[in-house]
């Protein structure tokens, strides 16, 4: 018998939110419960999004009481929220433990992008990266990816949904794996909360066997790397715990190496650093390192903030960026930079806790 289902027969209390696809249907085996109740249980956690056991409405009162005495369902807690002049939101969430994290909602014409975090800080220490300052205070469990997502989903005006999810948000995705691609499954999952694969992208520095296992794990979500340097001397500066262990050349095989489904492309981030990586040297040779790779490259300006090291290049720099990489035919995008107004877009992630940290944080990589 698995643990955490023993705890419902114990005395206990367990979290739902935490149980798999399977173990929902374990459960009602162990509590002698029809079959398709697990599914009926699930559909009120997933689809309709209920938080208390009362509005579970086709079980019978026996057994929401049953459920109220024995597990919860557990909710992250909101303590802030912001919003742009552009219309973006950041959301800052306290988990059950205390620890903080942030998500961002980026509406744009017919989209409603989330941008999740996957862990509070992140194991790595990229230069330009203000969540990277903060080292990782903790990976988070896949319900806590998920309830970002069902959290939003509920807090939506009524005629809006949510289109898209980015794993850009605090955090390594590919460093949490575990918790990570189980997120993914329920995500995913026709019976929990059913998104489909090509609206969600994952997005990593570059963890090459993680990426190998991606490749093969069937999930089919979008991958996005984050390249942001065309020279190793340039990228160990910018990204030196990645970069150190898996370099230019064995992430570009990797890329190279990864299953796409028919008509799919990688997505490769490019964050222009004013004066380190936006030259036309950089340009030509970004088109030499991805040739042959199915692609599309989104090059996002350097997002400032209070202390960073680095500057944002000028729009004609990044233009001419740009026109060279489309004229060596690479589809080359500049990503707006969304709710720099309230240090929500990419890379300006870093909770206040963090920033004035009472309690122990862990150091990064080892
Ligand atoms: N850890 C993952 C996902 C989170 S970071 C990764 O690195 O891919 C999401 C994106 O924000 C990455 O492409 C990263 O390069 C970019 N980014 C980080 N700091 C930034 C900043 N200050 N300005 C612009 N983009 C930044
Ligand atoms: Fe972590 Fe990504 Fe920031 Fe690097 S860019 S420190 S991997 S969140």
């Amino acid at each position: 018998m698995r643990r955490d289902l023993c705890y419902i027969t114990l005395m206990s209390k367990v979290n739902l939110k935490q149980f798999s696809f399977d173990e929902f249907d374990a459960l009602v085996r162990e509590l002698d419960w029809p079959k398709y109740r697990a599914q009926q249980i699930r559909d009120w956690i997933y689809q309709k999004r209920v938080s208390r056991f009362e509005e579970m409405t086709n079980l019978s009162n026996s057994d929401r009481e049953l459920l109220e005495t024995r597990a919860v369902l557990s909710a992250p807690e909101l303590v802030q929220r912001q919003r742009s002049a552009d219309g973006t939101q950041k959301f800052l969430f306290r988990l059950s433990d205390g620890q903080e994290i942030e998500s961002v909602l980026i509406p744009d014409d017919d989209r409603n992008t989330l941008c999740i975090s996957t862990q509070a800080g992140c194991t790595l220490d990229c230069t330009f990266c203000l969540t990277g300052t903060m080292g990782l205070l903790r990976n988070l469990k896949a319900h806590e990816i998920v309830d970002q997502v069902l959290w939003m989903q509920n807090h939506m005006e009524p005629d809006q949904h949510l289109t898209n999810i980015v794993l850009m948000g605090m955090g390594e995705p590919l460093a949490n794996y575990r918790e990570v691609t189980e997120a993914l499954g329920r995500l995913l999952h026709p019976k929990m909360v059913g998104l489909g694969p090509r609206r969600i992208t994952l997005s990593t520095s570059g963890l090459v066997p993680q990426i190998k296992k991606l490749g093969e794990s069937g999930l089919n979500v979008n991958l996005a790397v984050s390249l942001n340097a065309t020279t190793n001397a340039v990228r160990d500066r910018v990204m030196p715990a990645i970069n150190k262990q898996y370099p230019l050349e064995s992430l570009l095989q990797a890329c190279r190496d990864y299953p796409l489904p028919p008509r799919r492309r990688i997505f490769f981030e490019y964050v222009l650093l004013k004066g380190i990586n936006d030259t036309e040297a950089d340009a030509r040779r970004l088109l030499r390192l991805l040739k042959g790779i199915p692609c599309k490259l989104n090059l996002i300006p350097f997002n400032d903030y209070p202390g960073a090291p680095f500057g944002r290049p000028d729009d004609e720099t990044v233009l001419r960026f740009q026109k060279i990489l489309i004229e060596g035919r690479l589809p080359a995008f500049i990503r707006k930079s969304r709710g720099r107004d309230i240090l929500a877009a990419c890379g300006q992630l870093r909770t206040e806790a963090a920033a004035n940290p009472t309690g122990l944080s862990i150091p990064m990589f080892s």
